[in-house]
């Protein structure tokens, strides 16, 4: 089965094909970092006129790498939420309209299955049952998965998300957007020790998560330091190590427990946090010392991606799922909410 993924949910337009027999055949990414740069964040308005003139772009593009025609494709597989709604409806008018031309069946995706079967599309794929977390912009959250559609939520932030406090911090840094990446640069120049940092909700029971207090614990430790509103090379560099370090640790004891509680010894990372280098380190440190492993994409499908809503659009069209006529998107939709399915499919 060949099948057309599109995600459009926020601010990268990804196009892939993945094909129940060879795998991923074809993957463009087109990122609207550029055009919302200037703003600081993403707008949500340029980012649905950017995804309409990237989109059928991008499709051609990969069909020509995939070398194949839309008579081909088995399906097509759309992000249908959460996410921005202008955005998600540009992905659902397109894979949907284009399905019912072809007289191709059509799914709407949950982008957060999405990311937690992005592992799948490595060489060494996690067998279920594991544990996932998840941490991106809008989720941080931990979910015992014993196969597609079969998700625990076993606990999940209750303020802001990981990727929201990184780019929030990074923001008050005056680091460019997105935050994320820039924050990690400069934390690997900086001393973690310098300032102690809270690893918050560590101390009582629990797989939930609070960021809001790393960021106001920032926030003064900046006010305290800049001279003029400028901040010293060092200082930054130090603040941004001793952030990473606490949120980094606040994950790793999270996803320890979440093991321990479940007994599962598989651990994935999912989302655009799972690129963070010394996340990925100090969780397979983690995970190892347990006895156990851990599995994660490569950093490009960690972000937003096409190739993990290919991957789960097809999952769900070889069992038999799909979705009415109708281009309808799910701004808010709790992961738990989707169906099974009994078997993947995997090349
Ligand atoms: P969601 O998936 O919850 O809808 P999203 O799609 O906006 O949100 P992703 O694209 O999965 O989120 O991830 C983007 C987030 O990942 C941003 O917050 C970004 O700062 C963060 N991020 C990306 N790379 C890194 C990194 N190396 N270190 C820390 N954070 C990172
Ligand atoms: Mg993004
Ligand atoms: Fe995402």
């Amino acid at each position: 089965m060949i099948v057309l993924g599109l995600e459009t949910s926020c601010d990268e337009t990804g196009i892939a094909i993945y094909d129940t027999r060879h795998g991923l055949i074809a993957h463009r990414l087109y990122s609207q970092i550029a055009v919302h740069a200037e703003y600081g964040g993403v707008v949500p308005e340029l980012a649905s006129r950017d995804h309409v003139r990237k989109t059928l772009p991008l499709i051609h593009e990969a069909l020509a790498e995939a070398g194949i025609t839309v008579s081909d494709l088995d399906g097509i597989a759309y992000t249908s939420g959460p996410g921005l709604v202008g955005a998600l409806l540009v992905g659902a008018c397109f894979g949907r309209s284009l399905a019912w031309a072809l007289g191709k069946p059509a799914i709407g995706v949950h982008h957060m299955e999405g990311h937690l079967l992005a592992p799948m599309l490595e060489d060494n794929p996690p067998p279920f049952p594991f544990v996932a977390l998840l941490v991106s912009g809008g989720h941080t959250q931990l979910v015992q998965v014993d196969g597609i559609g079969r998700y625990t939520l076993l606990g999940e932030s209750l303020d802001d998300a990981a990727g929201e406090a990184f780019d929030k911090a990074a923001k008050m840094m005056g680091l460019p957007y997105p935050g994320g990446p820039a924050l990690s640069k400069l934390a690997a120049t900086g001393d973690d020790k310098r300032f102690a940092f809270p690893r918050p909700m560590t101390d009582r029971p629990g797989l939930d998560f609070s960021f809001s207090g790393l960021k106001t614990f920032t926030r003064t430790k900046i006010l305290a330091l800049a001279v003029d509103g400028v901040l010293a090379g060092t200082d930054k560099a130090d603040i941004a190590a001793g952030f990473q370090a606490a949120v980094v640790d606040t994950l790793s004891l999270k996803c320890k427990r979440a093991m321990q509680q479940t007994g599962i010894k598989r651990l994935i990372i999912a989302g655009g946090v799972g690129a963070n280098v010394r996340l990925r380190e100090q969780l397979r440190v983690t995970a190892e010392a347990m006895g156990g492993a851990v599995y994660y994409p490569r950093p490009e499908f960690c972000t937003d991606n096409g190739a993990m809503i290919a991957y789960a659009g097809a999952q769900r069209l070889a069992a038999g799922q799909c979705s009415d006529l109708a281009v309808a998107v799910v701004p808010r939709w709790p992961l738990v909410d989707l169906p099974a399915v009994a078997h993947s499919v995997d090349a």
